[in-house]
């Protein structure tokens, strides 16, 4: 037998085997079915060779999980970990250790997509409904979505929505308080200077004083302070105007609501509930408002309707306001959102419930006073007699020895204002981080029940006209689970009911729904990452500015652009980001009237929703029956308004799942006409290491770091959308206002409100491409189009597939056609969907691009048996349909049109199908050997957007 060598050994890279799904042996088997001879033959056949790269990417050859585990916790061990108490938003927290395991370490919770298909999500949809109920409660009003990126962009919406609802048509201004947190100023101003609105900054008290469609104030204030908002608020509405309050989730337990003084849109981050600062993010952000503004809301709102049973039923209510069917008359471009956060944020609430929250916010507001009473004990005045976490103390010309003196006990202070510091409490400071902070400011000997003392003589900082009087999280939700069995045991519950990846391959095309490997996963809740406050110094975020900075060199090799932009927290604010750039780069030039924007008909609607937002004027392109851009019509609309062309948004391979042949001609040809090129780069999981947007001659993409690079999709959220784009727009990339990042122009905007956006899942893409290298990276893209080009051709003997590109071959996705088998059945596309429930699968995606159509992705990491379980599943839904149109079985009374089947269906004493049980519930054998069982009959969307209920209905209404 021949030696094999130690280094032979070494070089087995298990990561690459786990990753890819399907072993050497399968992925031969699978050539020879598509008539394949090797992958190299495939891709030859799949890729146009004028866009493939003449080389290998320039990456670090892969590694094992154990040493990429080892080299990146040296890296975060280069993070240093103050005591914070910076605030401006951001606090640290305690998560409770059963919503940390169960929920933010559990794939079960974070592996799900966006709950489209609401029959196998009822889970994350009850827990986003309980983020909706407490919202409600808090912010005092009628309506709440399910959770927006962050604050910043929070407030920038309800700006938009202010727009949008303000009686004052004519006016252009909007008030921003000077008050309000520097980083949510940013973006707001941002997205006011892409809309043309002026922005006015003054005292809040002076809001009404201008001529304006809606101002902004913060409550409590950036520095602290609390006041009473109402006659603000008031006066701005006397003239029309539309009122957002920013506030902090955790004030609101103690505090008068801003519903009660009666602001039109409550905001804000719902970090401090129970989720770690991570740098940035990422974290929900809430959004509420009147029930007159429903259909202005911008985001995901889940409502209550009812199943084919008459039961109760959760699905995300009011879709027509969205980007996927509004396109660019969308109320915003949210698509990926924070759903794993805010489903934390919910269990938080739910597991403390509101006597917990009350203990929590009053010692959090305890803190403060007791360490008021010490400073003013010890001489130092401060700036507002009023808070509840935050004080702000006048330093004068000591502030840099209290600041050094800061930094040498580790305890961050908030130090950007002139003569003063900030100091804020949080629910994890102790006595000990207490004495410790006072000593800084030389005050010694501390006594806590002698100052708490004497808190209780003090005139209250919370006066009585500001102290919460009603109640809060009253639901029976709330005020059940205090025990860690019964929490256990509920999140279990909901977990239950829902489809995730650790069931069963997710196809849903254009998503990505890949392998999240926990060795990606695990740094993310390092305390090393997690409790870095994002406005921390840089000298303290050294192992942060280290991963980012790798990562960042790694996606420049990767994309062949030359700047990597990491801020936005979303594919579609990545588009927003490019598009800004691309429009700043014109303004440099002296064309900022350039203001076309060229979208094929088969964009994602994140394309013409992002354009919109920055005032670009959408036209859209026409595709032709092969799936490809028209080019005769692209070439004479650039040609004709080549004077205002300001760009084209193009994807690729197509969203019609086909590398197009003309994609050079098409940047060619925008550039001729002074056009720029924004590759959406969703499905660069069909180009690493074959091709790149640079390569091809884009000019800026946004990359999906949550499909691509492996970021789980969390239930619908979180994301990282970073950019990449070419040398001359790379000063035109987001900067911030806090933490200025080298490189764009200082003054450019921000986009997020975190300098880095969500930093603290970084670590699962910088994982990913450290374990991969630059040969699993390209192996992985072209076992993904092995594994497309398979399903395409083992389905296309029984559904038409839609789309192909040269030599018969699609992507790394595929689009098979029900129409015509509607046409001849009346199963529709929508019943496969539900039917393959029974079958234990998700729905691939549904209409997107083409109408009546299932876009089927099944990514490099399912394996050949689980495609082969996917294939029989859809052979048996075929021959089930084939029943229906011989008329054998009617149209209604049919497994596919009553799909989804439960357990209530199966144990139904009245069983009048005309298919037994079997068949309802174990179509194939595979199915009887794991059964996942919807928990819902088939839900009535007309229904629920008709009776919109978005808050948590009584418990009266789920009995019987
Ligand atoms: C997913 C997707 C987007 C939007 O990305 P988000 O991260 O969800 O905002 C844009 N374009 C395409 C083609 C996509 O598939």
């Amino acid at each position: 037998m021949s030696h094999v060598t130690l280094s032979q050994l070494e070089q087995q890279q298990d990561f690459v085997r786990r990753h890819i799904g399907p072993g050497q042996a399968e992925q031969a088997e699978m050539l020879a079915t598509i008539g394949a001879t090797s992958l190299d033959d495939l891709i030859e056949q799949t890729v146009p060779a004028a866009i493939r790269l003449p080389q290998d990417m320039n990456l670090p050859a892969g590694t094992t999980e154990a040493q990429a585990l080892a080299e990146l916790k040296a890296i975060a061990g280069k993070n240093k970990i103050y005591r914070s108490f910076i605030g401006m938003g951001y606090s640290d927290v305690h998560v409770p250790n059963v919503i940390l395991r169960n929920v933010l370490e559990n794939p079960g919770w974070y592996t799900a997509y966006t709950p489209y298909q609401p029959e196998i999500a009822q889970g994350r949809l009850q827990a986003l409904l309980n983020f909706q109920q407490a919202t409600l409660d808090l912010t005092g009003m009628d309506l709440a979505s399910a959770s927006l990126l962050d604050e910043g962009t929070a407030a920038a919406e309800a700006m938009a929505l202010g727009k949008r609802v303000s009686k004052n048509r004519k006016a252009n201004a909007f008030f921003v308080a000077d008050d309000v947190h520097p980083q949510t100023y940013d973006v707001v101003r941002t997205r006011a200077e892409m809309f043309g609105f002026e922005i006015i900054v003054g005292k809040a008290e002076d809001a009404a004083s201008h001529d304006i469609f809606g101002a902004l104030l913060q409550y409590p204030g950036t520095t602290g302070e609390i006041r009473d908002l109402t006659d603000i608020i008031a006066a701005v509405q006397a003239n029309k105007g539309i009122v957002a309050v920013a506030a902090d989730i955790m004030s609101l337990v103690l505090l008068k609501s801003p519903g009660e003084m009666g602001a039109d849109v409550v905001l804000g981050s719902a970090q401090r509930f129970g989720v770690p600062m991570g740098y940035g993010g990422p974290h929900a952000a809430f959004f509420a408002t009147r029930d007159d503004y429903k259909r202005s809301l911008p985001g995901r709102i889940i409502g209550v309707s009812q199943d084919t049973r008459g039961r109760p039923a959760l699905r995300m209510a009011l879709q027509t306001r969205e980007q996927h069917i509004r396109r660019e008359k969308a109320n915003s471009n949210i698509c990926t959102a924070q759903v794993l956060l805010a489903n934390m944020a919910s269990f938080y609430a739910v597991y403390h419930g509101p006597k917990g929250l009350k203990t929590i916010a009053s010692r959090i507001h305890r803190f403060a006073d007791i360490i008021a009473a010490a400073l003013q004990n010890a001489g130092f005045s401060l700036a507002h007699a009023n808070y509840f976490d935050t004080i702000t103390v006048n330093v004068g010309d000591k502030k840099d020895a209290i600041v050094s003196a800061s930094d040498a006990a580790m305890i961050n202070l908030r130090t950007d204002l002139d003569g003063k510091l900030g100091i804020s409490v949080d629910e994890t400071t102790t006595r000990a981080d207490v004495t410790k902070l006072l000593a800084v400011f030389g005050i010694n000997d501390v006594n806590f029940d002698a100052l708490d003392a004497k808190v209780s003589e003090m005139p209250a900082s919370i006066p009585a006209e500001l102290a919460r009087t009603s109640e809060i999280l009253t639901h029976e939700v709330f005020n059940k689970y205090h025990s860690e069995t019964e929490m256990l045991r509920y999140i279990k519950s909901l977990e239950d009911k829902d489809l995730a990846l650790n069931h069963s391959m997710i196809s849903l095309g254009s998503c990505t729904m890949k392998l999240n490997a926990t060795a990606e996963m695990i740094p993310v809740t390092w305390p090393e990452f997690g409790s870095l406050h994002p406005f921390a110094p840089l000298s303290q975020a050294q192992g942060y500015q280290h991963m980012i900075q790798e990562l960042a060199d790694w996606l420049v090799e990767i994309t062949g652009y030359d700047h990597i932009a990491m801020q936005p927290n979303s594919g579609a604010q990545g588009e927003y980001a490019g598009l800004i750039a691309i429009r700043k780069y014109h303004e440099s030039r002296g064309e900022g009237h350039r203001n076309i924007c060229l979208i094929p008909s088969s964009a994602h609607g994140t394309n013409p929703a992002s354009a919109q937002m920055i005032e670009y004027k959408v036209v859209v392109v026409n595709c032709d029956k092969n799936g490809n851009v028209d080019m005769a019509d692209l070439k004479a609309k650039a040609e004709e308004m080549a004077d205002n062309l300001a760009c084209i948004m193009i994807t690729y391979p197509s969203t019609h799942g086909v590398y197009e042949e003309t994609v050079r001609e098409i940047c060619d040809i925008i550039h001729a006409n002074g056009g720029q090129v924004y590759l959406d780069g969703a499905n660069m999981n069909a180009q690493v290491g074959l091709t790149s947007p640079g390569y091809i001659g884009a000019d800026v993409s946004h990359l999906n770091l949550h499909k691509t690079f492996c970021i789980p999709h969390g239930g619908g959220g979180p994301g990282m959308g970073p950019i990449g784009v070419k040398k001359h727009l790379a000063p035109f990339v987001p900067n911030h206002p806090v933490v200025k990042i080298d490189g764009p122009n200082p003054e450019n905007g921000a986009v997020s409100a975190a300098p880095w956006g969500s930093a603290s899942i970084l670590p699962i893409s910088y994982m990913y491409i450290r374990m991969m290298g630059a040969a699993g990276l390209k192996k992985a893209t072209e076992v993904a189009i092995l594994n497309a080009n398979y399903i395409a051709k083992k389905l296309g003997e029984h559904f038409p597939v839609l789309y192909k590109g040269r030599n018969e071959r699609v992507a790394h996705e595929c689009i098979i056609d029900m129409r015509p088998l509607k046409e001849a059945s009346g199963v529709t596309e929508m019943d496969v969907a539900k039917r393959l429930n029974d079958y234990g699968f998700h729905a691939p995606t549904m209409s997107f691009p083409v109408a009546g159509t299932l876009m089927i992705e099944p990514t490099e990491s399912e394996a050949k048996a689980e495609l082969d379980r996917f294939i029989e599943a859809m052979i048996s839904i075929r021959h089930e349909i084939a029943k229906v149109e011989a008329g054998e079985w009617d149209a209604t009374n049919n497994p596919l049109h009553n799909a989804p089947h439960t357990l209530a269906d199966i144990c139904d004493h009245n069983w009048d199908r005309a298919y037994d049980r079997q068949l309802a519930a174990y179509p194939v054998a595979a199915v009887a050997r794991n059964k996942f069982w919807p928990t819902v009959n088939r839900i009535d969307d007309v229904y629920g957007d008709r009776n919109l209920v978005c808050s948590c209905p009584s418990v009266e209404s789920y009995r019987d």
